[in-house]
């Protein structure tokens, strides 16, 4: 099994609800942002218009993030997922200067979205994770082990986030690559293999 991503650029229209679901689904604390959705300009006016990237860890084949981890918090699964165990993660950055898709961030301080200190909700929430160490997406791996989506996927109004399994023909990524269509991974001159696809 190898879990992936194609991006249909065509469909995207750039109003973050998969940055929101994954925040919330996720728990993560303010700063910290697994999905995000960059926004490009092209052309000129009066043909100019954006194209809006959704963007996250790429699940890479060959992560540029895996052999810097000192401590081997940083692993690779099978299918592919790489994931950060945080407790063994020291927070030395490594993996973040390493990483050419700026996917991760070390979570700093401890504060949440209002005053007043932590809601019942965050209190919850961020009891998942550990201060001072790196944070990044793995493709909800917790929901993918009970048959769910990814929540950026199940939450993409325009189903431009298409998810499932690159070794099965039929899966709806691996239809998705069959299409006619242009299609590009992000810098694949650095070899990392990513395991996420746009479609352009
Ligand atoms: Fe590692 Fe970055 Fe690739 Fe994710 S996108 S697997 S963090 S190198
Ligand atoms: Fe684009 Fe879908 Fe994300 Fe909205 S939810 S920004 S349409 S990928």
């Amino acid at each position: 099994m190898h879990w992936g991503m194609v991006v249909d650029l065509k469909y995207c229209i750039g109003c973050n609800s998969c940055v929101i679901a994954c925040k919330e689904g996720n728990s993560t604390p303010p700063g910290i942002f697994w999905n995000k959705v960059l926004e490009q300009e092209v052309g000129k006016f009066p043909a100019a218009r954006r194209i809006f990237w959704p963007i996250r860890c790429m699940q890479c084949e060959e992560p540029a993030c895996l052999d810097v981890c000192p401590t081997g918090a940083t692993t690779q699964r099978e299918d592919k997922i790489v994931q950060v165990d945080s407790k063994k993660c020291v927070g030395c950055k490594a993996c973040i200067l390493a990483c050419p898709y700026e996917a991760r961030t070390i979570w700093e301080e401890n504060n949440g979205y209002f005053q007043n200190g932590l809601t019942p909700y965050e209190k919850v929430g961020y009891a998942n994770h550990l201060l001072g160490t790196v944070q990044k997406c793995d493709f909800c791996a917790d929901r993918l082990a009970k048959g769910l989506q990814p929540y950026c996927v199940e939450t993409c109004l325009a189903k431009a986030l298409i998810f499932g399994d690159f070794d099965d023909p039929n899966s709806d990524v691996s239809r998705a690559l069959k299409e006619p269509r242009i299609r590009l991974r992000l810098r694949e001159e650095l070899g990392t293999h990513p395991s996420t696809y746009y479609l352009t």
